[in-house]
């Protein structure tokens, strides 16, 4: 096996099994090699089960940087950038996996590039003030470049070209580059730098952060109650979904604060459109009518069935796939407390409503 795709499988391993870090599959990492190539995480696989076969592919660098800037030029659809993705790679396998959609900023960086989305991280990145005080948080150790929310993909790798062509930013040396309602980015030369710096970012992140307790939920004896009634809702839309609540004990937030209907407004990364459905849905009282009115609302809005509903006053109820239900309530669970801390941080930062459309996703 190549050292570089060895490198690639232990990091990715490493970091992808820290659900604080990146979940289902969110987040990409890439190495490098001397021959122009990079091996990079593959598209929709998980980064925690990358094993020596699958989930990453390679790639030739120089034909990835020229895609790139064809895609600039003209009007791009997902099914260019995955067609000119897979020509780009130079593993001689049979596979019809697609290197990751981000393999483009990857390309323009580092050796080894490595991009999450940490719990303790984005309440900075979601809210009014976070940036602010990120910059205090990390000051002493680490400068990054703050880059605003535009699109993912094509669009996040147009800007660090622009931050690359501006030299506000270097890929000879270490770089953070901090996305906006979205996630992290660090550059460096090896895969065991790259553990070290995000470590250290994220503990420093988490310190700055109140401790988490369990809320204390005054109508949490009815929570099994609604959750019935949402599953008699939900069942009209969907038939496998299954409707658990989240053990009261589990759903912890920020000083042990309760949720009120105003940690709920608006979408605050674009993973609550991909891999949640929306987020998490407020009901203000158990009634069924007012449930059904909250669910067909936000159909409306996303054009989702939602996953997840926060009850005031009882707590946290999921509905999803049986396989998927244990991930969900821990993922849904880390959104309520990344909500929670951005409020803390003069307000949640949703994104704007045009960049929520499915030309920004690419
Ligand atoms: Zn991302």
């Amino acid at each position: 096996m190549e050292p570089s795709l060895r490198e690639l499988i232990h990091i990715s391993r490493t970091l992808g099994s820290n659900q604080h870090l990146v979940w289902k599959g969110g987040g990409n990492i890439s190495i490098k090699t001397d021959d122009g190539g990079m091996f990079i995480k593959a598209s929709g696989s998980e980064l925690g089960r990358m094993t020596a076969v699958k989930g990453w592919r390679k790639v030739d660098i120089a034909e990835v940087i020229k895609l790139l800037n064809r895609l600039a030029r003209s009007k791009t659809t997902p099914a260019k950038i995955s067609e000119g993705l897979m020509n780009c790679c130079c593993d001689g396998l049979r596979s019809s996996s697609m290197p990751s959609i981000e393999t483009f900023f990857h390309a323009l960086l580092g050796r080894c590039v490595v991009h999450l989305h940490p719990v303790y991280l984005l309440p900075y990145l979601c809210s009014r003030g976070g940036q602010h005080l990120l910059r205090a948080v990390l000051a002493e150790h680490y400068d990054f470049q703050w880059i605003a929310f535009r699109g993912l993909g094509v669009v996040t790798a147009g800007q660090i070209q622009h931050l690359l062509l501006k030299r506000r930013t270097d890929k000879t040396s270490t770089a953070v580059l901090m996305l906006s309602n979205h996630g992290l980015i660090v550059s460096c030369n090896t895969a065991r730098q790259a553990i070290q710096m995000v470590g250290h970012i994220i503990r420093l992140c988490r310190k700055n952060l109140p401790g988490l307790k369990p809320a204390c939920l005054p109508q949490r004896k009815q929570l099994p109650k609604t959750s019935a009634k949402i599953a008699e809702c939900l069942s009209k839309e969907s038939a496998s979904m299954i409707v658990k609540p989240v053990p009261e004990n589990r759903m912890r937030t920020s000083n042990g604060v309760l949720p009120e209907r105003r940690w709920f407004e608006g979408t605050i990364t674009p993973e609550e459109i991909t891999y949640l459905a929306g987020g998490i849905v407020w009901i203000d009282k158990p009634d069924i009518k007012v449930i059904h009115k909250a669910i067909t609302r936000h159909r409306k809005k996303t054009g989702q069935i939602p996953m997840a509903f926060y009850v005031d006053k009882q707590g946290l109820i999921i509905a999803a796939d049986k396989t998927q239900m244990s991930v969900m309530k821990t993922v849904f669970g880390f959104y309520l407390q990344i909500r929670g801390n951005a409020i803390m941080m003069e307000g949640l930062k949703p994104l704007p409503a045009r960049y929520l459309t499915p030309e920004s996703m690419i």
